[in-house]
């Protein structure tokens, strides 16, 4: 029988909701909107309404539907934002992303816009290509490289989010983060680490909020791990 991809997700962001992953309506609006079957390799799309990170290629993975759910929570972007995401992956936290900061429904002129960077040249390609499919390469621009050093030439941004775990926070990112803005990143190493969220107030002062535990794969860059430092 074919999978009714639909309801599969409106059930598992039910579930998210009662846990307490998803607490606002934006957040399960947009949810709701992003097909994340499209955002799997081909052979794990019945699994896509499971709440678990799945295999992406290159060592890489799509994470949990209660880890975006979470993140996007805590990042609260709003229509018109200037986002940044270190770490594509499939697409599918940007496309999350794009329907929170410029939803269709919205006239262009008050659309924000997401950038998102990739330092795996194969996968920000097929990011593009899901992307693309779906509807949101007008409200996403992925770029490949090392997203450790931020985005200059766009910067400042309203919203940060990184998808991978650092050692630290990188430097630039902090630089390139708006006053009144926030960032979302897992900082700690292969066995611990914590999701930091970091808000800049408008007088520049910074706050850490550490939220809960949580489990990614490497940020490897200048201000990230190298190859070799990951254990
Ligand atoms: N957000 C993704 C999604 O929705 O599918 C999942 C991201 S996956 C957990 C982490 C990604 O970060 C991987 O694709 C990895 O190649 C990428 N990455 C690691 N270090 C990076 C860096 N310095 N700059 C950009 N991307 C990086």
């Amino acid at each position: 029988m074919p999978v009714n991809f639909v309801e599969a997700r409106r059930k598992l962001l039910e579930d998210l909701k009662k846990m307490g992953y998803i607490k606002s309506d934006k957040v399960y609006k947009a949810m709701m909107q992003v097909p994340r079957e499209e955002f799997v390799p081909d052979d794990l799309k019945l699994y896509a309404y499971e709440d678990r990170p799945l295999p992406i290629g290159y060592g890489q993975t799509i994470s949990a539907p209660s880890i975006v759910a979470y993140m996007t929570e805590l990042l609260d972007p709003n229509v018109g934002h200037k986002v940044l995401e270190i770490g594509t992956g499939s697409g599918y936290q940007a496309a999350v992303l794009a329907e929170i900061v410029a939803p269709k429904a919205a006239p262009r002129e008050a659309w924000g816009h997401v950038w998102s960077i990739e330092r795996i040249p194969e996968l920000a390609e097929w990011a593009r290509s899901n992307l693309e499919r779906t509807g949101y390469s007008d409200r996403v621009t992925v770029v490949v490289g090392d997203g450790t050093l931020g985005l200059p030439d766009e910067a400042p941004f309203d919203r940060i989010i990184v998808t991978a775990a650092a050692p630290k926070v990188p430097e630039p990112l902090i630089e390139q983060l708006k006053p009144g803005g926030r960032l979302v990143i897992p900082v700690g190493d292969t066995w611990t680490q914590d999701l930091l969220l970091i808000i800049k107030k408008e007088t520049g002062e910074i706050e850490e909020v550490p939220t809960i535990p949580v489990l990614f794969v490497p940020l490897i860059g200048k201000y990230g791990w190298d190859k070799e430092q990951w254990r």
